[in-house]
């Protein structure tokens, strides 16, 4: 094994939301950071702006990586190994969680629980996020947006045409869609933002040191246990040894419970910081079902996400439990997800045979409709024999149900209404779930909390067993609100940052 001379203040490991935000922050803070992260530079042909290849569907995947289903059939996941991690492919939609997602929920089918802080706690870290990260949005259209000290810095881009009476189209049935806000870059070629920009792009250079094709493997601990003293990582085929005063995970929701769990040893057997068995369980995924309505005209299949429904996120008529977030999906051709997707749309291809897989695209505006699932223990990420497993069952589906069934009447309604002119009635609206392998919006597994008994990381982000290891991911969340993790994951590293500072 190498053993890297350097001494470093702080070592993050990952460059995603979480790892890359920190990492830029602590670097202007000026901490000596040294940043692991497994990928390297995401040549821009793959980035978000390219065409998504429906046909390729690995394009989107890690090379050479299987992760196991609960029974136990591998599968590819669709999650990206690279400087930035998944926020090179994500839609850039970056929305704050309500007030009332910090509190208990009451959900259809239980509680979802309350985080250890509270809205107005990371109210001004989501005002820096949305700085950092260029958010463009427009303040006071939707009626459950939780407070803010101001308006968005930057106005919404505008959108395409065709959406705009679509936009109006919603207005006259009484919903109150708005322009949800995006990270925005200058870059023509790649203008979402992402943390590779926002992240590490905009640190002191002098205080900081990224390590590409560093894929970490285990932590080790001082003798007494509490303390990260090593950090071990394959670089380029060798193996490594890093040190640094103070450790922070940010590898995922997914990689981060793996690395606990490998660094077993006399004082974790179960995994560093997995005294409470908590580690890799509670994962949560976003349920996210993708709705196609038929366009007028043809459109070019590449844009990216623009208007958001919340009219249903609280509930309904008649219905007291919350029911989730609608948002318009990016163009077939250019939202990642769908590289999931072509089960759904090759069905819709079998229902009008005339339309071939890149016409339907061109003739289409999709949806997405997404609901929050409970934390439940059995559905955990665990490792057999060093191989990722996942278990996972969706729960909370009825919820999720209502809220597509009620999202497709809506539509309904618009196409039926002479004015709209921009869609068409469908015989039928073709929907898909996103399955196992879209883990991109995974959260849970190294949940915060205040009582070592039933979390993993105090309300800080740092490790409840140690006294120098932190968590800045999606894996701290004790719940999952229906709007992306993204902002939230961002406002919580730019928190811990001025902890650390
Ligand atoms: C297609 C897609 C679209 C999305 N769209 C949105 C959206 O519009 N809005 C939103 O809010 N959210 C969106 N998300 C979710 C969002 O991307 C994630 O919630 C967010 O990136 C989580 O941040 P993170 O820091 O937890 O993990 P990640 O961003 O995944 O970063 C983890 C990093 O750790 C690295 N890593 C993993 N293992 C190791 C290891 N062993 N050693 C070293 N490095 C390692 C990875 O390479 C990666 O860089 C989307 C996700 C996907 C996949």
């Amino acid at each position: 094994m190498i053993i890297d001379d350097s001494h470093y203040d702080v070592i993050v490991i990952g460059s995603g939301a979480g790892g890359g935000t920190l990492a830029g922050a602590l670097s202007r803070q000026g901490k000596n950071v040294l940043v692991l992260e497994r990928g390297g530079a995401m040549a821009l042909e793959d980035q978000n702006v390219a065409d998504v290849d429906l046909f390729r569907k690995d394009r989107y995947h890690p090379r050479n990586e299987q992760w196991f289903g609960p029974d136990g059939d591998p599968f590819a996941p669709q999650t990206t190994y690279a400087l930035g991690g998944n926020t090179k492919i994500w839609g850039a939609v970056l929305e704050r969680m309500r007030e009332q997602d910090f509190g208990e929920v009451t959900l259809q089918e239980g509680i979802s629980p309350a985080w250890p802080i509270n809205y107005s706690e990371l109210a001004p870290f989501y005002d820096a996020a949305e700085t950092l990260y260029r958010v463009h949005g427009k303040a006071g259209v939707d009626p459950t947006e939780p407070k803010r000290s101001g308006e968005y810095l930057a106005k919404p881009k505008p959108i395409e045409s065709f959406l705009e009476p679509l936009r109006c189209a919603l207005e006259r049935q009484g919903c109150k869609p708005y322009d949800i806000p995006l990270s925005w870059s200058e870059d023509q070629d790649d203008p979402s933002g992402d943390s590779q920009l926002f992240g590490l792009e905009v640190s002191d250079l002098d205080h900081l040191t990224v390590q590409s094709n560093a894929k970490v493997i285990r932590l080790h601990v001082s003798p007494s246990g509490r303390q990260v003293k090593g950090v071990e990582a394959e670089v380029n085929g060798d193996s490594w040894l890093f040190n640094a005063d103070v450790v922070v995970l940010a590898a995922g929701a997914v990689n981060t419970p793996a690395i606990l769990m490998r660094s077993g040893n006399t004082h974790h057997p179960k995994g560093i910081s997995n005294g409470s068995d908590q580690v890799g369980r509670n994962l949560m995924n976003l349920q996210l079902t993708s709705i196609l309505q038929l366009a007028a005209e043809r459109n070019n299949g590449r844009y990216g996400r623009s208007l958001g429904v919340n009219d249903y996120y609280w509930g309904d008529k008649n219905v007291s439990f919350p029911l989730g977030h609608i948002q318009t999906a990016g163009g077939v051709l250019q939202d990642a997800l769908f590289a999931e997707s072509p089960p759904v749309l090759s069905l819709v291809t079998k229902m009008i045979p005339d339309f071939g897989l890149e016409r339907l695209a061109s003739r289409s505006v999709a949806w997405w409709a997404m609901t929050e699932v409970l934390p439940d223990p059995h559905n955990k990420v665990w490792l057999n024999n060093d191989q990722i497993r996942v278990n996972y069952i969706h729960n909370n589906r009825e919820a999720h149900d209502r809220l597509v069934y009620r999202w497709i009447d809506t539509l309904k309604a618009i196409e039926a209404d002479p004015v709209t002119k921009v869609v068409i009635k469908a015989p039928t609206h073709a929907r898909g779930e996103a399955p196992l392998s879209v883990v991109g919006y995974g959260c849970g597994t190294c949940r915060m909390g205040e009582d070592p008994a039933n979390s993993v990381v105090n309300a800080d982000g740092r490790c409840h067993e140690l006294d120098n290891l932190y968590i800045a991911d999606a894996s701290v969340f004790p719940s999952c609100p229906s709007v992306g993790p993204g902002l939230t994951v961002i406002a919580l590293a730019l928190r811990l940052a001025a902890k650390l500072s």
